[in-house]
Order: C-alpha cells, then structure tokens, then sequence
C-alpha cells in the first residue's frame, strides 16, 4: 500500500489512546464500519505519509474500534501515534484482509502485538476451545492477560524469552513448541507476528508432524 490516494478513507476521532507498557499502546475510536475478526486497517496522521496497517484488535459488535501497537523509535508512524491524545483526528481505511478463517478448537500463537487478530476472534466469540500460546520478551508485554487467563484458563499458555520464573515457559514461542506436550498434529495452527517468528515457527510445527494445511499465517512487517 503506497498512499492514501489509492484507498479509501474517513477520518476518526480518536477516545483513548493508553499506554499499557512500554512503548505500547492501546489506541481506540468509535467503531462506523462492520469487519470482520482478523481483519486489519491502515491508519496514519498525515496524508503525505504512507499509511501502516494494523490488526483490529476489538470485537466484531465492540462499540470501539482497538488497536494494539508498539512505537518503533525512528519509525515513520508509531511515534506520532503515540502522542494521539483523545479528540484527536486519525485516518483510518475501511477493514479488509484475509486472516479471517480462524476455526473454533485452533491454536493460536502470537508474538508481541501478532496477538491483536486473535483478541478480536475471541472476542468476537468465534473461537471457543481455542488454545492460545503468547511470546513476549518481558512480562509486561503478555498484553491482555487478565482477560486471557479468564477466559481460556489452563488453554492460555505464555512464553517469556527474557525472564524465567514465573507461571510461563522460559524461552520463545519456537521452544516452547519443540516441547509441547499438548501438541495436537490433527488441529488448525494460526500464527501472527514478525516474518522470522512465523516462519521458525512454522518449520517447528511441521518438524513436530503439523502438517502445512494445517498452518496458516499473518506477517506484520
Ligand atoms: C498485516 C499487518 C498487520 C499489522 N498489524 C500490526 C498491529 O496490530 N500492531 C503493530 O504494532 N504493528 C502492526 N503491523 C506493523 C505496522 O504496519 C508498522 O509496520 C509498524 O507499526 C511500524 O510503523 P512505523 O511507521 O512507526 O515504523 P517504520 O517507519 O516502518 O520503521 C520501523 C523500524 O524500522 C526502522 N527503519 C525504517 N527505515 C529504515 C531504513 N531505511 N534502514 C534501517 N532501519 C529503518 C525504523 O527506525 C523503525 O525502528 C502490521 C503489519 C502488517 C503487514
């Protein structure tokens, strides 16, 4: 996606914009479009610059439209977004993409804020049985782990890279996988978050007898 002139768009007034741990943000405006969970929207400050996309973070009937992101020093976007005040003005496209296949009973497994699409499933009630494995580098970074926890209990399962200790696995994503007991080969596996995530992750699962149709994937980069 190159510029705003090639999609279409209407301007948001932003209602929130909270900071939920460092350097990451939990941005909402009021919802005026249906979507679909999984779906992503562009959004930007300015229309000289090139818009970003972002996963929906929110639920399909949420008033609110949430967006989870993390501001990348030097980055071209984030920073600006992070200084969005409520009453601000955000531009913002209409939803579209294709991760919206997600069936109940997969398993869902984030890196970072790779977690936003499968909040918006599972909020959106569209993912019941689902397992979900969340890497973080820090524990601060296990976002929205209160409703997690609650939600899905003993099927929410996190990984810290940086800290052992605590109630998680102690090293990413990729080595928890090569471990797992409750590694099912029979169930749909989702993966989000950067490129080398989900593509070690993948070449895990498939090590371990996932087989590829039953892997599908959404890269932020
Ligand atoms: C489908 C999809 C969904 C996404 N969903 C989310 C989401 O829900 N949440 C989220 O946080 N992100 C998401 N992203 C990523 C998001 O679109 C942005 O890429 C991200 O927020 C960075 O934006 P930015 O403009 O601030 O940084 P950029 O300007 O893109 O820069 C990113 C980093 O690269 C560095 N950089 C830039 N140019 C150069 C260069 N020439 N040489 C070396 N370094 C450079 C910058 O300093 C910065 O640290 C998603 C991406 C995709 C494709």
């Amino acid at each position: 996606m190159k510029s705003w002139a090639d999609i279409s768009w209407t301007r948001a007034v932003v209602s929130e914009n909270l900071k939920i741990a460092e350097s990451a943000y939990l941005l909402k405006f009021p919802r005026t479009f249906d979507f679909q969970a999984g779906q992503v929207v562009a959004l930007g400050t300015d229309p000289d610059l090139a818009p970003r996309l972002y996963s929906i973070a929110s639920g399909e009937q949420d008033p609110f439209v949430d967006i989870l992101f993390t501001e990348k020093s030097g980055g071209s976007l984030t920073p600006m977004l992070s200084r969005l005040k409520p009453g601000d003005s955000l531009m913002v496209s209409k939803p579209f993409g294709t991760f919206t296949k997600i069936q109940p009973g997969s398993v869902l497994v984030a890196a970072g804020t790779g977690l936003a699409p499968f909040m918006s499933v599972l909020k959106s009630g569209k993912a019941r049985g689902a397992t979900v494995i969340h890497g973080a580098s820090y524990p601060e970074f296990f976002y929205f782990d209160e409703y997690l926890e609650e939600t899905l209990k003993e099927k929410y399962l996190r990984c810290c890279s940086r800290v052992a200790g605590g109630d998680w696995f102690h090293g990413r994503v990729t080595a928890f996988i090569e471990q797992w007991k409750g590694l099912d080969p029979g169930r749909k596996h989702y993966l989000c978050g950067s490129a080398e995530m989900v593509v070690q992750t993948r070449d895990r699962l498939i090590s371990r007898g996932v087989p590829f149709k039953n892997i599908d994937a959404e890269i932020f980069f």
